[in-house]
């Protein structure tokens, strides 16, 4: 084998301890996709390739990023089927067949039982060549970082417009994988904490700012830029915040059976319905992507809003294709829920 590093790449939020653990670098296909110069084109490829027009395009964006960064004989490839997204399990076949890259399913238990994830957790061990010891360790050691991105979350809120949410969606979203190296990560974290408590000591309160709480999977589309071009700040960001595994836990199966993203949207929401409450917001922006069954689950919010007697005004908005800005309808139609909330 070649000295050269070695990636595990992913297709959400996968336990990255144990692939730290591993000696791996850990790689969320997704940060790479969205943070890609020409995000188009690589779904562009995706459908050369022959995935569908109406195949969600985060799904070809992966397919594409995939089959252009990994080293067949150093790296890994792994597709979360239960508790994200079905597409992955094709994904997954296909990536294999086409570059014969080492894979593997995980699946979060459906039953969210500790017992259950805890088996889980150790499969995926085995795999990587690593043991749960080895992976505790490193989540103990990411305790002091989670706690610093806990705290940039807690400032996005408490001081509306100190992080703007654009920051706030950045820090949380890229803990999915801590841009592949935590210790290069938790430096550049503390240059932004760093900053970010200068800009405290200049910080007003504005009572025209309207706070929004962003529900849903992370944008393909610039939404939050436009949202504080006119004057409202994201000062929660659902799925994001999940990523970070913001919170104390004894133990990995304890941590990962208390991350909502792969479980009932009930539970989901349950705990972003408190947050929405916590943080006193003035609007609920729900995001859902074109062509995920998570489309759906804009039903059951709705529902648990009218259950819980919670009068926050909702917009779901829908994007399809990555684009450095929005369409002329969705920012009107954003302007107008601004305007009127
Ligand atoms: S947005 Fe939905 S369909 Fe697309 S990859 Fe994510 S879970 Fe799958």
């Amino acid at each position: 084998m070649s000295s050269r590093e070695r990636f595990a790449y992913f297709t959400t939020s996968v336990p990255i301890e144990i692939i730290i653990a591993a000696g791996y670098k850990p790689i969320d296909l997704n940060n790479r996709f969205v943070s890609s110069k020409t995000p188009i084109s690589l779904v562009d490829n995706a459908e050369s390739f022959g995935f569908p027009g109406s195949c969600c395009a985060w799904i070809k964006g992966l397919f594409s990023v995939m089959s252009d960064i990994f080293h067949k004989e150093n790296d890994l490839f792994i597709a979360v089927t239960e508790g994200d997204c079905s597409n992955a399990k094709v994904l997954e076949e296909i990536i294999a067949s086409k570059t014969g890259i080492n894979s593997y399913i995980f699946a979060y238990p459906a039953s969210r039982d500790q017992i259950d994830m805890k088996k889980t957790l150790e499969q995926l061990a085995n795999f990587l060549g690593t043991d749960m010891e080895a992976a505790e360790k490193i989540r103990m050691e990411l305790v002091p970082l989670r706690e610093k991105l806990n705290k940039i979350d807690g400032l996005s809120y408490l001081y509306p417009g100190l992080v703007t949410g654009l920051e706030n969606h950045y820090w949380l979203v890229s803990s999915s994988d801590m841009n592949g190296d935590k210790k290069v990560f938790e430096k550049e974290l503390d240059v932004f904490l760093d900053e970010i408590l200068k800009r405290k000591e200049r910080w007003q309160p504005s009572s025209e700012i309207k706070k929004i709480a962003f529900l849903g999977v992370p944008p393909i589309l610039p939404v939050h830029q436009f949202i504080e071009d006119k004057k409202g700040v994201v000062v929660y960001n659902e799925i994001q915040r999940e990523f970070a595994m913001i919170g104390k836990y004894s133990s990995l199966e304890a941590q990962y059976t208390e991350y909502t993203y792969p479980y009932s949207a009930r539970f989901r929401f349950e705990k972003a319905l408190n947050e929405v409450q916590k943080r006193n917001v003035d609007g609920i922006i729900h995001y859902v992507q074109s062509f995920c069954h998570r489309q759906i689950e804009d039903i059951i919010l709705r529902n648990m809003l009218k259950e819980k007697n919670i009068s926050t005004p909702v917009l779901t908005i829908e994007g399809d294709k990555p684009s450095f800005q929005i369409d002329g309808r969705l920012a009107t139609r954003i302007e107008a829920f601004l305007e009127t909330i």
